[in-house]
Parts: C-alpha cells; sequence; structure tokens
C-alpha cells in the first residue's frame, strides 16, 4: 500500500487537537512515521469507505498495520494497536478507479477500540505525545549518535541507496533524534512487521539505536552488493557473471513460489532411482553426485559431466527384472516356428532351457554359437529371449581392442560413456536379459590393452555379481543375465573363454534348406517388411534357385536375404504407383529364374565360371572361411631365375609355409620321376645328359627357375595350412604341363613327404564346393568321421575320394 520513502520536507503542520474517534485505514505493508508524507494506495474494500469520511470532515485517519495482511478479518485484533494518526493530503483517482491518497503522518496514537467495522472501520484513539530522551544518556553521546546515524545515512546514498537529496538535507537539519530515527526508517523499505517494532518504540533513544543498527545492517547489504557488481563489470568473465545473475534468479524464484528446476531434476533423479530398485551403493554415489551438482556452477564443465552422469546411473535398469516365463513345450515350439531345420542346435538349445527350468540359479555354461555370418545365430538368440520372455540385446565385440569398451572411461572428461556392457543394459531395460556377445573370435588385444580380462571378468559368475564399470563407479550385478556368445570361426576364440563355454556349431545350408528356408521365413519377412502381400509377389522355386546360384555364394542366408529384399523393394515401387514397370496395369508378379536376372541384372558369380576352365597350373582348393567354405584357386608357374619361392595374393604366415613344405615336398617327388614326366620345355640338356645316365629330374631345374604361386582375389587375406594340397596339385601341373581338372576340389594339409593331414570345416567346405558345381572333391582320409555326418545330399551329390 504505501509506496517508496517519505517526504519529511514539507512543512509541518500544526497538530490540531485530536478528536477522540477517528477512521482507521488498515495498513498492508508498511507504517506511516509521524511527520512523514507518504503516498498509499487505498485498498478497494476496506479503505474507500474511510477515507471518503476523512476527506468529508476534518481529513484525519488512524493509520494502523495490519497483523495478518493475509487474513481478511475485521476486527481489532487484527490491527496493531500501536499505530500514527494521519492527515490526507491529496487524493489521486487512477483511471482503473483506483483511488491513491498523499497523507502525512501525524503523531503515533493508538487505538484503544472500534466502534464500527463496515462500511469502514471506525474507532477510538489516544494520542501518544513524543517521551523526552533516556536521561541517563548524555547530550553528548546523543550528539554524536545523531551524527554517526546522519554519516551512516549519507554513505548508504554513496553506495546507491534510492533516497534523494532532498531528505539527506532535512535529516542535517533535524536535531530532535526521535524525529530523525523516524525519517530514517520510513526511508529504508523495512518490511511491515520491523518497521512496526520501529513505530512502537516510543523513547527516542531506544528509537535512534534500532535505526541505527537497521541502517548498517543495510549498509553491509549494500557494500556486498556493489562489490559483486564493481567484479561482475571489471574482471568477472561472462560466465561467472551469469552464475550470479542465475544466482539471483534463483532466489527469486524461490521468493515467488516458482519451483525450482535444480530440486525439481534433483527430485526426479532420485524417484526414478527409487522406482529402478537403485542398491544402497548406488544411491549412496548418486548422493554424492548431487550434492557436487549443487554446489557447482551451472553452466561449467563439470555440471554437464555430473549431469551426465546422473543420467547413466539412473537410467540403468538395476533391480528391474523381467519375469521369467519358461513353458518347454512352448520354447520347442517358437524354435520350430522360427527356424527350419537345425535339428541338433534345437535339441541342445532345449536341454540348456530344461536345465535352466529346473534350476533357475544354475551358473552353466555360456552357450557359443560358432558358424559363418548368416546361418541363424542371432536369431537363435532372440528366440532364446522369447521363450524365456526376456529382453534381447546385442554387442559387438569385433575390433574391441580396449579394456575402456568393456569398462567404461573414467568420468573425468566431458564425452566419458561407460562401458558397452552397461551400455547394453540401459538398451535393454531390464536386469535379466538375453545379452548376445557376437564374434567374440575377434576381441583382440594391442597396445591399448586387453578387453579380455574385462571380458571374462563379465562372463565369470564368481565375479559379475559386482562387475564394476569405470565410468559408474559402483558396481553393478550381473549375475542375472543370460549371456550368449557368437563366433565365426573356433580357432582364434581364446581358451579362457572356451573353458566356460559350451560350442554349438552351425556350418550352413544347402541349397535345398535355403530354399525351404527362403519359402517359409526370408520371403514373407521381406514381403511384409516392404509392405508387399501374397498378391503382389511370388517367388517360384526355380526364381529363389536362380538368386541362391547366381547372386550369392555364402554358407548363410544374409546375400540370400538382401537379393530378396532388392527385389521386393523394386516391386514395391511398382505397387506404390500402381502400374507395371512397363506401363501396363498391375498384375501379380511371379519371379521365376528369368525374372530375377532381368530383376538382378547380371549374375554376380559369372565370372567366377569363366575363370574355371582346364588349365594348367591352376588347382581348385576349398577354404574355410569366417564366411564359411569357400573355393580358392590357386596358380602356379615356374619363370626362368635362381630357385626363389614367390608367394602372392595376400597369404598368411601358415599358409606360406604350406606352400614351402608343398614346394619341398614337388621337388623331392619331380626328382623321383621319369624325365619324360616332365613338360619337354623345360628340361634342359644337363637333365637329358642325366637321363641318359639313367638318373631321373634334377634338381638343377629349381635351380634355375624361380616359383611364383598365386592366390587370386588379392584383396583377401588367406591363411590356413589345408591349401598344401592345392599348391602341391598346382605345381604338379606345370611340371608335367598337364591341366587340372576343373571341375575337382580338394583340401588337405601336406607334409613334407607327402602325406595328407586332416582339416577343419568340412562341411563347409563341401557346402561351398556343391554351390559352385564341383564333381569330384579330394579330401584327407583321416576326415572319415566328418565325412559320416555330412548331410546325406550333399554326400550323394559329390563324388568324394580319400587321400
Ligand atoms: P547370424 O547371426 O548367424 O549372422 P542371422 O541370425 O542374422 O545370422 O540370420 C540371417 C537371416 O537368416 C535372418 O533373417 C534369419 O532369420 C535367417 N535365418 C537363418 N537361419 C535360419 C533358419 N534356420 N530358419 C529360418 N530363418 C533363418
Amino acid at each position: 500500500m504505501a509506496e517508496k520513502g517519505g517526504d519529511a520536507s514539507a512543512p509541518v503542520l500544526e497538530l490540531p487537537a485530536l478528536p477522540d474517534v477517528l477512521p482507521v485505514l488498515p495498513l498492508s505493508d508498511a507504517v506511516v512515521f509521524p511527520f512523514v508524507i507518504v503516498p498509499l494506495s487505498v485498498d478497494p474494500e476496506r479503505g474507500v469507505a474511510a477515507v471518503e469520511k476523512a476527506l468529508a470532515g476534518d481529513r484525519l485517519v488512524m493509520l494502523a498495520a495490519r497483523r495478518n495482511p493475509q487474513v481478511d478479518e475485521r476486527s481489532l485484533d487484527d490491527l496493531e494497536p500501536i499505530g500514527t494518526a494521519g492527515s490526507i493530503m491529496r487524493l489521486l483517482k487512477m483511471p482503473d478507479g483506483r483511488m491513491r491518497i498523499l497523507v502525512q503522518g501525524l503523531v503515533r496514537a493508538e487505538l484503544t477500540s472500534l466502534s464500527q467495522v463496515d462500511p469502514f472501520a471506525r474507532g477510538r484513539v489516544r494520542r501518544l505525545d513524543p517521551t523526552p530522551p533516556d536521561p541517563s544518556v548524555s547530550p553528548l553521546e546523543l550528539e554524536a549518535m545523531v551524527r554517526n546515524l546522519r554519516d551512516n545515512l549519507e554513505a548508504a546514498v554513496g553506495l546507491g541507496k534510492g533516497i534523494s537529496n532532498d531528505i539527506l538535507g532535512v535529516a542535517v537539519a533535524i536535531d530532535d533524534p526521535g524525529r530523525l530515527a523516524d525519517l530514517v526508517a520510513s526511508n529504508l523499505e523495512l518490511d511491515l512487521k520491523t518497521a512496526q517494532s520501529v513505530l512502537e518504540l516510543t523513547e527516542p533513544v531506544a528509537r535512534l539505536r534500532r535505526v541505527d543498527e537497521l541502517l548498517r545492517r543495510e549498509l553491509d547489504v549494500l557494500r556486498t552488493q556493489h562489490l559483486i557488481s564493481a567484479q561482475a563489470q571489471d574482471e568477472i568473465d561472462g560466465s561467472q557473471r551469469e552464475y550470479f545473475l542465475r544466482q539471483q534468479l534463483r532466489a527469486i524464484r524461490r521468493e515467488l513460489g516458482d519451483e525450482d528446476e535444480l530440486s525439481e531434476e534433483i527430485e526426479g533423479y532420485r524417484q526414478t532411482a527409487r522406482e529402478r530398485g537403485m542398491p544402497d551403493d548406488a544411491v549412496e554415489e548418486m548422493e554424492k553426485q548431487i550434492r557436487r551438482l549443487e554446489r557447482s556452477h551451472p553452466e561449467s564443465g563439470e555440471t554437464s559431466i555430473l549431469r551426465a552422469s546422473l543420467d547413466w546411473l539412473t537410467d540403468l535398469p538395476w533391480g528391474l527384472c523381467s519375469e521369467d516365463d519358461l513353458d518347454l513345450a512352448r520354447a520347442r515350439r517358437i524354435l520350430d516356428e522360427e527356424h527350419h531345420g537345425l535339428k541338433q542346435v534345437k535339441k541342445r538349445i532345449t536341454e540348456f532351457l530344461a536345465v535352466r527350468s529346473l534350476k533357475p540359479d544354475t551358473r552353466g555354461p555360456i552357450l557359443c554359437f560358432v558358424g559363418p555370418p548368416g546361418v541363424g545365430k542371432t536369431s537363435l538368440g532372440r528366440s532364446i529371449a522369447r521363450t524365456l520372455g526376456r529382453n534381447f540385446v546385442r554387442l559387438s565385440l569385433g575390433g574391441v581392442r580396449d579394456e575402456a569398451e568393456i569398462r567404461g572411461h573414467r568420468r573425468t572428461y566431458v564425452g566419458a560413456l561407460p562401458g558397452r556392457i552397461v551400455q547394453g543394459l540401459q538398451q535393454a531395460g531390464t536386469s535379466n536379459p538375453v545379452f548376445m556377445l557376437d564374434e567374440i573370435d575377434k576381441l583382440g588385444a594391442d597396445h591399448r590393452g586387453d578387453p579380455s580380462a574385462a571380458m571374462l571378468e563379465v562372463l565369470d559368475p564368481e565375479q559379475n555379481s559386482s562387475f564394476r564399470d569405470h565410468y559408474l563407479g559402483v558396481a553393478y550385478d550381473l549375475s542375472k543375465v543370460l549371456f550368449i556368445a557368437t563366433a565365426n570361426l573356433l580357432d582364434p576364440i581364446q581358451p579362457a573363454f572356451l573353458d566356460r563355454m559350451e560350442i554349438i556349431g552351425l556350418s550352413g545350408y544347402t541349397v535345398e534348406e535355403k530354399l525351404a528356408i527362403a519359402r517359409r521365413h526370408l520371403v514373407p519377412k521381406q514381403r511384409e517388411a516392404n509392405g508387399l502381400s501374397a498378391d503382389d509377389l511370388i517367388f517360384t522355386d526355380g526364381g529363389l534357385r536362380k538368386i541362391v546360384t547366381g547372386y550369392t555364394r555364402e554358407a548363410g542366408l544374409r546375400g540370400f536375404e538382401r537379393e530378396i529384399a532388392a527385389v521386393c523393394r523394386q516391386r514395391a515401387v511398382a505397387v506404390a504407383e500402381r502400374r507395371d514397370d512397363d506401363g501396363s496395369p498391375l498384375r501379380p508378379l511371379r519371379v521365376d529364374a528369368r525374372r530375377a536376372a532381368r530383376v538382378l541384372g547380371p549374375e554376380k558369380h559369372a565370372l567366377e565360371e569363366l575363370l574355371a576352365t582346364h588349365r594348367v597350373g591352376v588347382a581348385t582348393g576349398l577354404a574355410w572361411t569366417a564366411a564359411g567354405g569357400d573355393l580358392m584357386r590357386i596358380e602356379a608357374v615356374l619363370v626362368p631365375g635362381r630357385g626363389r619361392l614367390r608367394l602372392t595374393g595376400r597369404l598368411g604366415e601358415v599358409m606360406r609355409e604350406s606352400a614351402q613344405a608343398a614346394l619341398s615336398f614337388v621337388r623331392g617327388w619331380a626328382a623321383r620321376q621319369p624325365a619324360d614326366v616332365l613338360a619337354p620345355e623345360l628340361r634342359t640338356s644337363a637333365e637329358d645328359a642325366a637321363q641318359r645316365e639313367g638318373r631321373v629330374g634334377d634338381d638343377d631345374l629349381f635351380a634355375r627357375h624361380d616359383v611364383h604361386i598365386h592366390a587370386p582375389a588379392g584383396a583377401i587375406p588367406k591363411d590356413g595350412p589345408s591349401a598344401g594340397i592345392t599348391i602341391a596339385t598346382a605345381l604338379v601341373s606345370v611340371l608335367c604341363n598337364r591341366p587340372v581338372d576343373r571341375e575337382v576340389a580338394m583340401t588337405g594339409e601336406i607334409t613334407l613327404r607327402g602325406d595328407i593331414l586332416p582339416i577343419g570345416g568340412l562341411k563347409e567346405k563341401a557346402l561351398a564346393a556343391r554351390a559352385a558345381g564341383i564333381r569330384t572333391m579330394i579330401v584327407p582320409k583321416l576326415n572319415a568321421r566328418d565325412l559320416e555326418e555330412l548331410p546325406r545330399t550333399l554326400r550323394r551329390a559329390l563324388d568324394i575320394h580319400r587321400l
């Protein structure tokens, strides 16, 4: 109600005799001191009638502060008994109908009773004349106190307190300590209660002391404020300034009762933590970070680090687990529905699930699916998750070289992240997902560190209930996670992992199996993914077969599925445009072999067929790669030279040694052959001489030639011992100048004496041979057991020779 300050410079009215009864003007936010002129806005409900009444008479009113401005209670109890009698000097009506008055306080007065409350309050008042100063205070002392107060007032004005110079002038002119105190108090913008307490001090010296004390406190505030703003201008950089502004803003918000954003945010963190069943030590860590967040500068790097880490910490599933829902019959059904064939694999998965259903907390081995890409490892993992009613996540370990990728980085820099295990759990949304660790065979170590130790800890049931991620800084319980690993090859898997795993091999599919899978799974899946129905597109068996044989060369189904998707996409364009490619109205499309060739373009594997004619020095081997089995051509030539061996085609260490062994064997072999076995152009006069003398062959041949062995498709690294027999065959073919039958493919490690040692991946190799149209296959006889395990269709389709 009261506005700024007050002006005591107006001439002091001669005090008229005060009537016993006065209209009472209740004040809500300030008191009016004697001799001070103050503008007030008038409460439209409770003040207007009182003002009108006063103006109609001697203009005098009793100004009394309300005890509780929030409550609209019209009684004596609501008003402070000590107030000020004042005179209304002027009335101002505002355009919006509100009323303002200028009043001058005259004298302290006491309201003793109310004679009416409506339409305005009216009460009996008793005038309280100024009391003489406390006699125990000497005039000198009093003078000093007065001067002090004036000086402090001046200092406050100097520091920017909004008090006009006029008032300063009046203050200098007033000698009466009581009046001076009143003047200063009315300019200090005191709150209602404090101002009322000053008004009630009728003894002038006490009042002067109290006001001086209030003024000093005001000075302290002013000085601090001054310091802050001076710093803000001179030296504080933008962000700190902003910090101060924000602090002020926060204070203002709090004052206004607005929600404090930070505390809301913090409450949010706590609530999520509670909902997710965060364990005690993690809660402790969270609280520690919250305390640091509260203390730190809102725009600093530290805050964003803390926020990021609190987000991670609270966003993890902690105690959230899905309920296992395992019914073996249903599990079997799901596995059968989603996967064609794979009888053995499904059987082992069912056994695995049966054990889990009998002993849910089993610490049994971890399943590891080993096989080329696209044979269904991931999709089996998904099915396991579905049979258990658990969530599913995948993490590829291929190329992970750094421990921090598994265990996370310490949170010391912006952009640090938890390790991939913790990220996977966040993605899963529960603490017991099926967690697939892909390519565990490609987990490697280098100078950046060895991630295997961390990975072993993840997989070790003895340790993984308190897995420590560097970023989180607290232990996470991984013991409920169901880990499943996958690998393309068995050999590179580290023995420590193998110890903990149950290996389930998936080697690849025959063409017939692929066609069946395509019909039942891939085609419906891709049709749906591309928004098509069986009315829009059907594949004939011939069409699918064409795609498999002409456009893919793989053990699994990835490429096949991709090509089917390509056909579906093309069809989707036509369906969306409602007309066929040739502009004719839409009819269901039958993809037969011809149509497939038209849609997919030239066959991708035709080139190799072209290469595969009978040739001298070119033999066909069978390799076992991460992608399954594959055909591998080996070329050999002899060129004039000095007996060196050149190897090209990115051969690995093992294969180079294999080549050397093969060469040594062939040299020995050549030396034992009758000379006419060797190609005539390789024979020399020396050999002829040797022949005349009854010797055969001539090692000299190799001394005068370099041997060059090359494996085409030079961009692909190749390794492994099983090319030995193929290299030897290519060399013998050159020496004898006789071509190798292109429809024979072989595999086997060779010793210096020409023994053939067994190899791995026989089924993959047989599948690849069959897919490439090979008729005859030469395999080590020591692989007899693997041979028996080959699918019957394969054994029948290939003429297999054991060596
Ligand atoms: P991987 O994880 O071994 O590389 P995926 O699981 O990704 O292979 O399989 C590739 C595609 O082939 C997926 O669409 C998958 O559903 C399908 N697939 C693989 N094997 C089978 C199978 N036996 N029955 C049905 N679909 C299969």
